[in-house]
C-alpha cells in the first residue's frame, strides 16, 4: 500500500529530512501502491484471511487487534512527536485510562490539581476504590511535584500542560527529572500544544497522550485519542494489548477522518496561535475582563516555561474573567454571535464555555471564567464579537 515515504527517502539521499509540516501536510508522502492514489483507501473488514498452513503472514488476523488505516495516522504522530510507536484509540479518555489500566494494581500516582476534569474525576475513583493511590498537586512547582513522588512507590507522574482552562503550564523537562529519579514514569497530555507547539519526548518524558477530537483531528466531528511512546518497551506492549483487549479501537471511518485533519494541523495550529495572541491581547485591556488567563501573555505565571518548552506560539485556548462574576459570565455567552457556545476545543469553529457549569460541584475552576478556543476564523470578527457581547 505504501509507496512513498518522504522520511526514508530524504535518509537514502542524505538530505535534510523535510520539516514537520511538510510530513504532516502530505502524511509521510504515504500514496497507494496499487492506484497512485495520494490518499489511502478506508479498510472496513473486520477479519483477515489465514494462510493455508495456518500462518498469518501479512501480519493482521483482526481488526480490534489492528486496522491499514491506523498506520498512516500512527506512524505520522510518531515522526511529530519523535517517539518510537504510536497508538490511536477510540477517544482522548481511553488512551488516558489505558495508561493508568496498565499500571500495577495499588501502583502510586501523581497527578495535577487543576487538569482536564473527567480524567482528574477518573483517576480520583479509581483511587477511592483502591485500584490505584493518587496525589494531586500543583505540577506547576516543581518543589510541588518533588514532595509528591516517592522514589520506588511511585510509578507514574501524570501532567497536563497548557491545563486545562486556567492555561497553568508544567516544566516538561523539570517533571521528566523528578520522575525518573524516583523510578517513575512520565506522561503527558499534550492535547493543547499539540505536537506542532510542543515535543514532549524531547523534554524528556517517556508517553505523550492526545485527545485527537481537538487538533489533530481538528474539525468537531471525531472523537479519538492517541498515544505515544518514547520507547517500544514492556511498557509500551501494554498499552498496545491493553488497546486490543480492552477493546478501545477507532472506526476506519474515523481513522481516515482523523488522518485527514492532520494533514492540516499546522495551518490550523499557527492560525490559531496567532489569532489567540491578538484576542488575549485585546481582552487583557478590557474594561469588562477581571482576568485574561493566556501562556502567551507575559503576565501570565507560566508564561517564562511556556516560551522555553514550547515552538512558535502559546496555543489556541484562553480564558477570561468576566467582571460581575457568574451571572455576568452566562450572560455573555449568551450574546455571542460568532462564537458557538459548546465544549470541547482545537476545532476550526472558536468556541466559548462558561467551564464551571460543565465541571460541576467541587470545581477549581472560578465561577466567572470563560474558556475560549479560537478557531481559524478572522480574528478581527472573533474580538469584535467578544467586545458587543461583553458591552451588553
Ligand atoms: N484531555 C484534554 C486536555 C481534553 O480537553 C479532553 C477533552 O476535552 C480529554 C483529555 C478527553 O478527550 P476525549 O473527549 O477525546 O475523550
Amino acid at each position: 500500500m505504501l509507496s512513498h515515504n518522504l522520511s526514508e527517502a530524504s535518509m537514502k539521499t542524505n538530505r535534510q529530512p523535510p520539516h514537520p509540516a511538510t510530513l504532516a501536510a502530505q502524511g509521510l508522502g504515504w500514496t497507494d501502491a496499487a492506484t497512485g492514489a495520494v490518499v489511502l483507501p478506508i479498510q472496513p473488514a473486520t477479519t483477515y484471511i489465514r494462510d493455508p498452513d495456518n500462518q498469518y503472514r501479512r501480519g493482521r488476523n483482526y481488526a480490534r487487534a489492528d486496522n491499514p488505516g491506523y498506520d498512516q495516522p500512527q506512524a505520522l504522530l510518531t515522526t511529530l512527536e519523535g517517539g518510537a510507536a504510536s497508538l490511536v484509540l477510540s477517544s482522548g479518555m481511553a488512551a488516558a485510562t489505558t495508561v493508568f489500566r496498565a499500571l500495577p494494581v495499588g501502583a502510586h500516582v501523581v497527578a495535577p490539581k487543576v487538569m482536564y476534569h473527567s480524567l482528574r474525576r477518573w483517576i480520583a475513583g479509581q483511587a477511592a476504590e483502591g485500584h490505584i493511590a493518587a496525589d494531586f498537586v500543583d505540577t506547576t512547582s516543581l518543589d510541588a511535584l518533588r514532595e509528591a513522588v516517592e522514589p520506588g512507590r511511585t510509578r507514574l507522574v501524570w501532567i497536563e500542560t497548557p491545563a486545562n482552562p486556567l492555561w497553568s503550564v508544567t516544566d516538561i523537562a523539570g517533571a521528566a527529572a523528578i520522575a525518573h529519579k524516583a523510578g517513575a514514569l512520565l506522561a503527558v497530555d499534550s492535547t493543547i500544544a499539540s505536537p506542532v507547539l510542543t515535543r514532549p519526548i524531547e523534554l524528556g518524558a517517556d508517553i505523550v497522550m492526545h485527545s485527537a477530537t481537538k487538533y489533530l483531528n481538528g474539525h468537531s466531528d471525531v472523537i479519538a485519542g492517541t498515544l505515544t511512546g518514547a520507547r517500544d518497551d514492556e511498557f509500551w506492549q501494554r498499552l498496545v494489548a491493553g488497546r486490543s483487549s480492552g477493546g478501545a479501537i477507532l472506526g476506519s471511518l474515523e481513522a481516515y477522518l482523523l488522518l485527514r485533519g492532520m494533514r492540516t494541523l499546522f495551518l490550523r495550529v499557527e492560525r490559531a496561535c496567532r489569532s489567540a495572541q491578538r484576542v488575549a491581547e485585546a481582552m487583557a485591556g478590557h474594561k469588562r475582563v477581571l482576568e485574561v488567563l493566556y501562556p502567551g501573555l507575559p503576565r501570565h505565571p507560566g508564561h517564562a516555561v511556556a516560551a522555553r518548552q514550547m515552538i512558535g506560539g502559546f496555543g489556541g485556548m484562553l480564558s477570561i474573567r468576566v467582571k460581575g462574576g457568574e451571572e455576568a459570565a452566562i450572560a455573555t455567552a449568551a450574546r455571542v454571535e460568532i462564537w458557538k457556545r459548546a465544549t470541547s476545543l482545537g476545532g476550526v469553529e472558536s468556541l466559548m464555555e462558561h467551564r464551571a457549569s460543565i465541571e460541576g460541584a467541587g470545581t477549581p475552576v472560578p465561577s466567572d471564567l470563560l474558556r475560549l478556543s479560537v478557531g481559524i476564523e478572522d480574528a478581527d470578527d472573533l474580538i469584535a464579537d467578544l467586545e458587543q457581547a461583553l458591552a451588553g
